[in-house]
């Protein structure tokens, strides 16, 4: 049974195919490779793009999509997380698609059911599809071969699942990578360079990242106040200037606190183009993964 926990759950040949097929479906109305398939979506944390994102997929993909109401299911009248998934088993879908505030779940879940799991996102732990669409927009802006290219990855990096998963991800691709962040916010061991101050590597970079500050994920504030880390990190015009950057960013964007105004409104800013793309490449994985199955 094949899952997407992680980005290590495919091959480098595998995302390569994966590629085409999204860039396809970019171009030509998707033949309904999935009909009759059933699509269910368990989301236990919040989420606008990932989740409406999936759902468009696998619509376009011709499945039927089931989403369960976290907030009015069993769960919260003390069912186990194991057992709401084998009762969601049970009803046959071809995948289940889930986003957990604790990171491990969507892998414990994916041993307990016989479907696809896809990780919608867990806790700090991975985001293996957003990873995924980076990747794709970063190869296509830059015409395929990305091997060389350096990735400067801004912010909350520590508790950053998109982070993970691109630190996972790129460097398998060739790309170089950098993190640039306050101390609190770097990895406490980590095989990349670091630093904490932006301009230092506006020079050397394709490509900036910029995340958002996981307040959610933080025990008590880290920072005196996401101004403060603003006026050090913020992805500023002034900053940026006339550098050739792809300037990237998972969503939600905090407006001029990760990026400014002028710059989300830059040609040089790619958020929207990530959010299309994604639509594709959860398409294809949905497809690539649902299919091998069978
Ligand atoms: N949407 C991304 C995630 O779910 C990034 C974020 O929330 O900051 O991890």
């Amino acid at each position: 049974m094949r899952h997407l926990i992680t980005t290590d759950d495919l091959t480098k040949e595998e995302i390569e195919t994966l590629f085409a097929d999204a860039e396809s479906f970019l171009k030509t109305p998707p033949p309904k490779l999935l009909q009759n398939r059933l699509i269910i979506t368990l989301f236990f944390e919040n989420s606008t793009r990932t989740r409406s994102s999936f759902e468009i997929a696998a619509k376009r993909l011709g499945a039927d999509v089931v989403h369960l109401d976290v907030a009015k299911s069993s769960t919260k009248k003390g069912e186990t997380l194991y057992d709401t998934a084998a009762n969601l088993n049970a009803m046959g879908p071809d995948a289940i698609i889930v986003r957990h505030a604790q990171s491990g779940t969507p892998y414990q879940i994916s041993r307990h059911v016989d479907c696809a799991i896809f990780n919608a996102g867990d806790g700090a732990h991975a985001h293996p599809s957003q990873a995924l669409l980076d990747l794709f927009t970063i190869r296509k802006h830059f015409g395929g071969d990305i091997a060389g290219k350096r990735i400067a990855i801004v912010g909350d990096i520590k508790n950053s699942r998109v982070a993970n998963s691109n630190m996972r991800l790129l460097p398998r691709f060739g790309m170089e990578i950098v993190l640039v962040a306050p101390p609190h916010f770097l990895p406490t061991a980590t095989p990349f360079a670091t630093t904490t101050r932006l301009e230092e590597v506006l020079d050397e970079v394709d490509v900036v990242m910029s995340l958002r500050t996981q307040t959610e994920r933080h025990a008590h504030p880290i920072y005196a106040s996401l101004k403060d880390y603003a006026g050090d990190y913020c992805i500023t015009k002034e900053r940026i200037g006339e550098r050739n950057i792809l300037l990237l960013h998972p969503g939600p964007v905090h407006r001029n606190i990760d990026i400014d105004d002028a710059m989300l409104a830059d040609p040089r800013c790619k958020v929207l183009e990530q959010v299309r793309n994604g639509v594709a490449v959860r398409m294809a994985a949905l497809k690539k993964l649902i299919l091998a199955n069978g």
